[in-house]
C-alpha cells in the first residue's frame, strides 16, 4: 500500500509566537484534520523546558505551563489527535525537554536546523562550510541524545532557515554534506527508530534544486527510516494549503504505508 497523506505531525497554534492567527486553535486543526480524513493530527507549539537551562529570551516563556493551554484537546471518533511539541537544541547540543519531562508529551518533534537563532543554536556570522559542519554535528548530537526517540520525530531537515541569506542558500548547505556522512546518520536515525519529517516545499524549486533537496531524504528512504507529513502551518492559510503541500512531496518521494512513522 501506498503511503497517503493521511497525517500531519506539525502544526502550531496561535500559542507559537510565529502564528499570530487567533483562528489557530485546536477546534480549527481537528477540523482540518476530519475535512482532509486524516487519521492523524499532532500539535506542535514551539517549546523549551523550564527544567533544561539556558533559554533564549524567545524560548523562555514557552514553557509547560505556555504549550499545555491547548489541554485538553478536542476529540474526535475518526481522528487520533497528539499532543506534541516542536523543541530545538542549544549550540552544546542540549535538546530543550529532559528525558523525564518527554512523557508530559505524545510526540516531540526536534530541530536541529533553525539557524536563523544566532547565538542561540548557532554562533553568529558563520560560513557555509561552517553552517555544513554543525548540520551533521547537530544531527550526531540527536542521536547520541539520551530520549525516548521512538515517539521522536526530527524536524524539517532540509528547510530554509539552514541558510536563509538568500532563497536557495540552504541547499548549497545541504550540498556540502556527502552521501556518507548522510548514510552514517540515516543509519543512526533508522536504528533509534526516531522519524524523518517530510515538510518541503516542492513548488519552491525547479527539477535540479528539487533532486538536491531529496538527496538526504532517499538516502534516509535506503537506510530504512521510517517518515512522518508535517505541514508546519502556523496560520489557516497554510492548512487550506496543506494538503496540496504534504501530496507534492509524495508525488516527488513515493514511499509505501511501512515507510510511515508512527507513535507507538
Ligand atoms: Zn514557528
Ligand atoms: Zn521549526
Amino acid at each position: 500500500m501506498a503511503f497517503e497523506y493521511n497525517h500531519d505531525m506539525h502544526i502550531h497554534t496561535r500559542l507559537s509566537p510565529c502564528s499570530g492567527d487567533d483562528g489557530q486553535t485546536c477546534e480549527r486543526i481537528l477540523d482540518y484534520a476530519v475535512q482532509n480524513g486524516l487519521d492523524t493530527v499532532a500539535v506542535t507549539d514551539h517549546f523549551w523546558d523550564s527544567a533544561v537551562a539556558g533559554a533564549s529570551s524567545w524560548y523562555k516563556p514557552l514553557n509547560y505551563e505556555h504549550v499545555s493551554r491547548s489541554l485538553p484537546l478536542p476529540k474526535n471518533d475518526t481522528v487520533r489527535f497528539l499532543f506534541g511539541c516542536e523543541t530545538d537544541m542549544d549550540m552544546q547540543g542540549n535538546i530543550g525537554l529532559t528525558k523525564e519531562n518527554f512523557s508530559l508529551f505524545d510526540f516531540v518533534i526536534v530541530s536541529t536546523t533553525h539557524f536563523h537563532m544566532e547565538g542561540f543554536t548557532v554562533p553568529a556570522g558563520i560560513t557555509q562550510k561552517e553552517r555544513a559542519l554543525i548540520y551533521v554535528k547537530r544531527l550526531h548530537s540527536f542521536l547520541n541524545s539520551d530520549i525516548p526517540f521512538k515517539k521522536t520525530g526530527i524536524a524539517h531537515l532540509t528547510c530554509n532557515l539552514i541558510d536563509n541569506s538568500e532563497k536557495f542558500a540552504h541547499i548549497d548547505v545541504v550540498d556540502m554534506v556527502s552521501d556518507k556522512e548522510f548514510y552514517e546518520i540515516f543509519g543512526g536515525v533508522a536504528a533509534c527508530g526516531a522519524g524523518v519529517e517530510l515538510n518541503i516545499y516542492t513548488h519552491w524549486y525547479d527539477e535540479d534544486q528539487l533532486k538536491r533537496v531529496l538527496r538526504p531524504y532517499m538516502i534516509a528512504r535506503d537506510c530504512g527510516c521510517k517518515f512522518y507529513l508535517g505541514s508546519d502551518s502556523h496560520h489557516g492559510t497554510n492548512l487550506l494549503n496543506a494538503p496540496a503541500k504534504l501530496k507534492g512531496i509524495l508525488q516527488y518521494f513515493p514511499l509505501e504505508d511501512k515507510d510511515r512513522f508512527t507513535v507507538k
